[in-house]
């Protein structure tokens, strides 16, 4: 894989983003691999070596890596960054904690990330991370109480707080996350290895959730305005709003996007879905 630098950012910068010293250990796959898409994952096992990424787009990475080393500093009774493995299906799975407390049982995991990513609670990609990490957890002896993820929010606004009421309040936000039972985790993991383990055989397709898939809309736009006055899915609703406010208003549409293919997949450039539907948007 190769870190390029097209926007030339400062070489120290890139050189620490190059050095990042994190590795998923000997393993078959790590648990941040085993929640991703088994297509995504594939396609960058087979590309590896001609896989590019850009320095710029891992800036917040980077960020985030500092954020882990800064918080090290408040440990006193907790575990930290730990490595730990388990074996299912003939495979070895492999994850790292962010901090466990053995005496509460709690398990804390640290994500920078922005405020859009938070709007509508916890992802299930979060959710299954948590569990399948404390799965490790009491595999290796640990008893897990409680599972919680500190969200760090990087484009918080404190203007935006005052004015919104659907805006986080803070830009440090914790959140509960479902303690799924033993049970259900095995399930979990059982069917996302032989999903991966297919994956490697015949590639399957990323759903509309996995490509983080945005809706279709028609934005109801006014002269002389160069943002939208109100998105709408229902085509309906958007012609009844565009007849009720008169002829200074048209309606344009726009169609969804697959921001991770856009913008968070390496395999983007080898993904033959992903060609094909930039292609049928460009036809349309
Ligand atoms: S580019 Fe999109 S469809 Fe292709 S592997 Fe990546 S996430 Fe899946």
């Amino acid at each position: 894989m190769q870190i390029t630098n097209k926007f030339n950012l400062p070489e120290s910068i890139v050189n620490a983003i190059r050095n990042d010293p994190y590795t998923s250990g000997p393993c078959d796959i790590s648990v941040t691999r085993l929640i991703s898409p088994p297509r995504k994952v594939a396609l960058e096992r087979q590309h590896f070596k001609d896989l590019e990424l850009e320095a710029v787009d891992m800036w917040w990475s980077l960020w985030g890596q500092a954020i882990h080393v800064v918080l090290d500093r408040a440990e006193l009774v907790a575990d930290t960054e730990t490595r730990l493995t388990i074996e299912r299906q003939g495979w070895n799975i492999s994850g790292q904690f962010d901090r466990f407390d053995p005496v509460s049982g709690i398990l804390t995991d640290y994500k920078v990330t922005s405020c859009y990513s938070v709007k509508n609670g916890s992802r299930s990609e979060w959710i299954a991370q948590m569990n399948i990490l404390a799965t490790l957890l009491r595999e290796n002896g640990y008893a897990v109480n409680q599972l919680q993820i500190v969200v760090i929010l990087r484009d918080w606004s404190k203007s935006q707080a005052q004015r919104s009421t659907d805006y986080p309040t803070q830009p440090v936000v914790t959140i509960e996350i479902p303690l799924w039972s033993e049970e259900r985790c095995e399930e979990y993991i059982d069917e996302r290895i032989r999903l991966h383990q297919a994956a490697r055989d015949k590639l399957p397709e990323c759903s509309a959730e996995e490509r983080w898939q945005t809706a279709n809309v028609f934005a109801l736009m006014k002269e002389g305005r160069k943002t939208a006055v109100k998105l709408f899915e229902s085509e309906d609703e958007a012609e009844a709003a565009c007849k009720a406010v008169g002829d200074k208003h048209h309606l344009v549409f726009r169609p969804g996007k697959s921001i991770r293919c856009e913008s968070y997949c390496p395999a983007a450039p080898f993904c033959e879905q992903y060609q094909r539907e930039k292609a049928s948007v460009v036809e349309e």
